[in-house]
């Protein structure tokens, strides 16, 4: 069997390091010309993404790519501490960037190609699958995984009534401050629930003070002054958000909307498939998308494995996953701030 896997991200390159364990032949095609280079953004791979990396021998890569995340405390916007606990089992924190250059140097050593600057466009299913790129060429293969992300062109090929990405009512704004102007604690994460915005904090041991915050509002364009949007959201809290802000320089500073998917009808045809983003975005809050992208892309191969029909392999796998992701996609959204938006 040949796998085409139209996203080299977390869910599409761990898919197809996942496949080769499987001693099933995939290959990558990522839109963008060059890996790793995804803007500005970080995340922390829990307990359960950290597993199935450890399963398709990957945690190694991210563990020497990547920061501990060990605790987190919460305290309110007048700096009162309302909680501090240790995060479960080992959790890695590092850039986007970092955990698909990590995923994409293992899948080089072990000789599965990804391809750049490959924006899959369309695929014809009959008995395999063709699909086609923005730059006209073509490939087929037998199955075509899509791991294209929130945004995901497969997700409209396999059903194109199916729902749009849903605006979650937040904005997401992160960046990386000099120094420990909040007097962070070493791989801690510490999380204000601000008088206007939710903010939070790691210092990961390179120098700096990575951070984030949640503004609710309506969407806005890309063009936005990001770090302006999020001093002004900070006001004059009692905590460290306004002062990490401004020891942030403007060019360290990305922001945008944020979107989720709560339910995607179908996550399979005959022959393509969902995983990751594509068929559960959940909205940041509860820090899971990289980690369910990494456990689609060991259920996937499993099923792949053990079922001869590709179409059987697919419904094995979206039993096992859909329970479990869209009640995360769920939890992530009230977390958010309630009920997102269409
Ligand atoms: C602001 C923000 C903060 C987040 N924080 C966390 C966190 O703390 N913890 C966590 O676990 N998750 C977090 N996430 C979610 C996490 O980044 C995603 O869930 C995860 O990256 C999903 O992996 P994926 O492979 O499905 O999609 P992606 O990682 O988005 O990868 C999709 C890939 O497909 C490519 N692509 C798109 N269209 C095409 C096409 N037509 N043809 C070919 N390639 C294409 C893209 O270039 C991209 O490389 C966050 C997300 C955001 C936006």
């Amino acid at each position: 069997m040949k796998v085409l896997i139209a996203g080299g991200g977390v869910g599409g390159t761990a898919t197809a390091l996942a496949l080769r364990r499987a001693g099933i032949d995939a290959v990558v095609y990522e839109a963008h010309a060059a890996g790793g280079d995804d803007a500005g953004a970080f995340l922390t791979v829990m307990a359960n993404g950290m597993a199935a990396l450890e399963t398709i021998g990957a945690a190694r890569a991210v563990i020497e790519a990547s920061y501990p995340a060990t605790a987190v405390s919460v305290e309110d916007a007048g700096g009162r501490q309302l909680g501090n606990r240790p995060i479960e089992g080992i959790a890695r924190t590092l850039t986007r960037a970092a955990l698909y250059r990590a995923l994409q140097e293992v899948a080089r050593e072990r000789g599965v190609p990804v391809v750049h600057g490959k924006r899959l466009v369309d695929a014809a299913v009959d008995g395999g699958v063709e699909v086609r790129f923005a730059d006209g060429e073509r490939a087929s293969g037998d199955v075509l995984v899509g791991a294209d992300g929130v945004h995901s062109v497969t997700r409209r090929l396999i059903d194109p009534d199916g729902p749009a990405p849903r605006y979650t009512g937040e904005r997401v704004v992160y960046g990386y401050a000099d120094g420990n102007p909040g007097d962070g604690e070493p791989e801690a994460y510490r999380m204000v629930f601000g008088s206007r915005a939710f903010f939070g904090f790691t210092v990961p041991g390179d120098g700096r003070t990575w951070w984030f915050t949640r503004i609710r509002g309506e969407a806005q364009p890309a063009a936005t002054d990001w770090r302006e949007m999020a001093l002004a959201a900070a006001g004059d809290d009692a905590t460290p958000a306004a002062a990490i802000i401004r020891a942030t320089r403007d060019e360290e500073v990305v922001g945008g909307n944020s979107y989720d998917i709560p339910s995607t009808p179908r996550w399979h045809g005959e022959r393509m498939v969902l995983v990751g983003d594509a068929a559960h975005a959940a909205s940041p809050a509860a820090a899971q998308g990289a980690s369910m992208a990494l456990e689609d892309a060991v259920e996937l191969a499993s099923a792949l494995a053990a079922h001869a029909e590709p179409a059987e392999a697919f419904a094995a796998y979206e039993a096992v996953r859909r329970p479990r992701t869209e009640e995360m996609v769920a939890a992530s959204a009230r977390m958010s701030g309630g009920q997102a938006r269409s």
